[in-house]
């Protein structure tokens, strides 16, 4: 099971400054049927609930936190509760981050910051700006971004993939296990950023000889940054192509025409991806190809999530 950090009040808890909610039914509802929550809230935890709202205010290069009443400067009490928050969420096997959008504390890139009484636009909010400098490759995100159907999928499957790299951390034991985690992950791994992909290839063949350990750090460092790259039409119409050829002397003249249909079907934006994966994983289990059913680019995630069935997922 996924442990993911999030935003307390996107799980339902009533600690927004006015006391109430901001239950996401994705988060919750779906993704919690695969993850527990590390809920945090520098806010709360600073100031308590119900409260006065604050906004980080610019002065040259410092930024101070007020209360947008009272004029009082908090900043020392937030900065420090952003730090409690922090180590909180450092101290759990965590795989991910989901802020909450537009607050000063948690927003990703859609804090506002004042100039005095001006607003200077949007930048991260002060836990999530430390958050993105500790957790490194990593998955964050913020709900409202989350709405995209495309920043949805390309989330959620690093997610998985960034889970199953800490699993992979903790076991190993033998370079056989790193070779077959490769093997699994490379058409995704195709997927998301071609020469990465060749790289973590060159990682895994140890031409060179380090230790298990070493191999296994190199690799895993690359891995995430690759994991990070958002997927495309393009880009994953091409792995299609390779799927395709790792079967094509199996399969019917038929049955090639039909793929390279629905392959430019998908490309046309006029079906989903999984209507492509389903056929590609049907014939897959006819032709008994292990080695293209045991690919995590066909289930990165578990499918009861559906977030290929959607055209815009696509991009
Ligand atoms: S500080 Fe973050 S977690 Fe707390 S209420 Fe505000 S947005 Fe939600």
């Amino acid at each position: 099971m996924l442990k993911l950090a999030v935003s307390a009040c996107l799980l339902g808890e009533q600690i927004r400054y006015d006391k109430t909610a901001q239950r996401d039914r994705f988060i919750t509802d779906k993704l919690g049927k695969y993850a527990s929550f590390v809920p945090f809230c520098p806010e709360h935890l600073a100031f308590g609930t119900p409260r006065e709202t604050i906004r980080i205010v610019q002065e040259s290069e410092h930024k101070k936190v007020i209360t947008v009443f009272s004029k009082n400067d908090v900043t020392e009490a937030i900065n420090e509760a952003v730090e409690h928050e922090l180590r909180k969420i450092q101290s759990e096997p965590i795989c991910g981050i989901i802020l909450k959008s537009k607050s000063p504390s948690c927003g990703l890139g859609s804090a506002k910051y004042y100039s005095g009484a001006m607003s200077e636009g949007k930048k991260d909010g002060l836990f999530a700006f430390t958050c993105k400098a500790y957790f490194v490759d990593f998955p964050i995100e913020e709900e409202a971004r989350l709405i995209d159907p495309w920043l949805r999928e390309n989330f959620v499957m690093q997610l998985f993939a960034y889970h199953d790299a800490m699993v992979l951390q903790e076991n190993i034991q033998t370079m056989q296990e790193l070779v077959s985690f490769h093997t699994a992950y490379k058409f995704l791994l195709q997927s998301k950023h071609e020469a990465n992909y060749r790289l973590l290839g060159k990682i895994v063949a140890n031409h060179a000889k380090k230790s298990l350990h070493v191999v296994t750090h190199e690799y895993l460092a690359l891995f995430k940054k690759t994991i990070a790259h958002k997927g495309s039409i393009g880009k994953t119409v091409n792995v299609l192509h390779h799927m395709v050829g790792f079967f094509k002397k199996e399969l019917s003249s038929a049955e090639k025409q039909e793929l390279h249909l629905q392959i430019e079907a998908f490309r046309d934006e006029i079906v989903p991806l999984i209507a492509v994966m389903n056929t590609v994983e049907f014939l897959a289990k006819k032709y008994n190809t292990t080695y293209l059913l045991g690919q995590k680019f066909l289930n990165p995630y578990p499918k009861d999530l559906a977030l290929r069935s959607v055209i815009q997922e696509g991009k």
